[in-house]
């Protein structure tokens, strides 16, 4: 599933096409035909991200909520649309561009109070400047759960999946399995940096990169990650090969039915 600087830079994308223009929508898949239509020739007054949600505000008070889930798909272009290949939930166009939906989880239209229920259930998005990371400490603080699915609970911190949260783990020595109200306050302030650090790189690259200086690939005289999620990391789906700082090999285990990774050595 895609983090939430993906989301980001969809929504700034997306902004950078369609924003001050008129835009037509249809839904060639026919699936979201009744809200296509509605909000079919309103202007695109601006887009955000919230965590994993990507919200577009148009005029008159509709606003398109999309969650791509584990296989949405956007795609975009200049000039005239393609003809419609596959299941497209959602196509937009403007008199320069086009942009096509494919697969996602939620593509539905909100209210203005539904919009705001929605951010009542995220918790804090490390690539808000709104975002309040106490809010997101009030519950670490108080709960026995272990702190990386506190991290991937979207209620707690919402925008980080595997990659950060595995990463952040590792990069602030603190174990997985940690029980949250372990955390210290000043533990959470140096973590939620962190997760501000690393997602704001990658929304300017478009890849999770959170290896620092002294142990990358040419730092190290070692060979560079081959991984289709591209990056050097630390953990994250290296289990048994050696720590980039202490040479333990990497362990794996689950966490609420998600694959976990840590170095047992540096994150004791
Ligand atoms: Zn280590």
């Amino acid at each position: 599933m895609p983090e939430g600087h993906t989301i980001h830079r969809l929504a700034a994308r997306h902004a950078e096409l369609f924003a001050g223009d008129k835009v037509l929508a249809t839904s060639p898949q026919g699936r979201f035909a009744d809200g296509a239509a509605r909000m079919s020739g309103t202007v695109l007054d601006g887009t955000e991200a919230y965590g994993k949600h990507l919200l577009h505000h148009h005029a008159g008070e509709l606003t398109l909520h999309v969650h791509l889930g584990l296989y949405g798909k956007v795609t975009d272009g200049d000039g005239e649309p393609p003809e419609p290949v596959g299941q497209i939930r959602l196509r937009l166009t403007s008199d320069r561009h086009w942009l096509d939906l494919r697969g996602p989880t939620a593509c539905e239209l909100l209210t203005p109070p539904e919009v705001a229920a929605l951010r009542a259930r995220l918790g804090p998005d490390p690539l808000r400047a709104d975002a309040d990371p106490d809010r997101a400490y009030a519950r670490i603080s108080r709960s026995a759960t272990p702190l990386a699915a506190l991290l991937l609970d979207q209620a707690v911190v919402a925008g980080t999946g595997l990659i950060f949260v595995t990463e952040a783990l590792f990069r602030a020595g603190l174990s997985p399995r940690l029980p949250g109200r372990e955390l210290t306050r000043a533990g959470w302030q140096l973590l939620w940096s962190d997760l501000v650090e690393l997602m704001t790189l990658a929304v300017a690259t478009g890849r999770i990169d959170t290896v620092r200086a002294a142990h990358l690939p040419e730092a190290m005289g070692r060979p560079a990650r081959v991984d289709r999620h591209g990056g050097e990391v630390y953990v994250y789906r290296r289990p048994g090969q050696p720590c980039h700082v202490c040479r333990t090999p990497v362990s794996r285990g689950t966490i609420t039915a998600r694959n976990l990774y840590w170095c047992p050595t540096c994150q004791s």
